[in-house]
């Protein structure tokens, strides 16, 4: 494989994981079937049980504004304790239906973020992100999509040309393997411009690092190894200068 390996989903207690930052650095290091270039820490931000009532943009400074800059902080300094050895890139999980209301202040406190996953979005969902993804300050993409089971009316063809129109990546995620059963939509990827990004939404169980190599391989197979995502580090004070620059992965 000529191609960088990164595992792009993984959770820490900061949100529902139960390992660390640097334990899972060290479980990505010691993984024996796959040598991996790097991992993305992905929690899921805004989403305490108050983002349910959150009305104004002050509601949502209170409750969130807070807890990413810790976050995102905490992330960027396992990012320094682990250079020269694993890349750690600082992502996030959103879950869509909880947060389709807020994405226009959302934007902004991506401060610092490599990219941005989305859970859980339908069709209606997936052409309002179409719709605004390039005006995200960092790729964005679909968490653990089974598309013919998230998207059962629309059309392979037309998921996939929204994905590639807007710049939305597709994770290729441990949760949907065996990968064989996704070959229609594999058959469809290859002839559109999505970027692919591997993750295997790591919470309790490390167990799941040992399937990378399995996505991985089906991926290239695929014809698919030039497509995979490289986020851009982005540090928390040239944000808004790089801003422009990352959507152009
Ligand atoms: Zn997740």
């Amino acid at each position: 494989m000529s191609h960088p390996i990164y595992n792009l989903h993984n959770h820490t207690p900061f949100s529902d994981g139960a390992y660390t930052i640097d334990e899972l650095c060290k479980a990505h290091q010691a993984c024996k079937p796959v040598k991996f270039d790097g991992l993305g820490i992905t929690d899921n931000l805004f989403c305490t049980p108050s983002s349910r009532e959150i009305q104004s943009e002050r509601d949502f400074e209170r409750a969130f504004a807070r807890e990413t800059r810790d976050y995102v902080e905490a992330v960027h300094a396992a990012r320094r304790r682990w250079a020269g050895k694993l890349y750690v890139f600082c992502g996030c999980e959103i879950n869509w239906p909880l947060n389709k209301n807020h994405l226009g202040i959302i934007r902004t406190y991506l401060n610092g973020i490599d990219y941005v996953l989305f859970e859980y979005v339908d069709w209606a969902g997936l052409t309002q992100l179409a719709n605004q993804a390039r005006r995200w300050p960092c790729p964005v993409g679909l968490a653990h999509t089974d598309v013919t089971r998230q998207f059962p009316n629309t059309s392979m063809d037309q998921v996939v040309r929204t994905m590639a129109n807007a710049r939305i990546f597709y994770e290729a995620n441990a949760g949907l393997l065996p990968m064989s059963s996704h070959e229609r939509w594999f058959t469809v990827l290859p002839n559109h411009r999505v970027l692919i990004a591997v993750g295997t939404d790591t919470h309790d169980d490390l167990g799941c690092l040992a399937q990378v190599p399995e996505i991985v391989e089906y991926i290239d197979r695929r014809g698919l190894s030039d497509k995979y995502l490289q986020p851009n580090l982005r540090s928390e004070e040239t944000d808004g200068a790089t801003a422009q620059a990352t959507r152009s992965v």
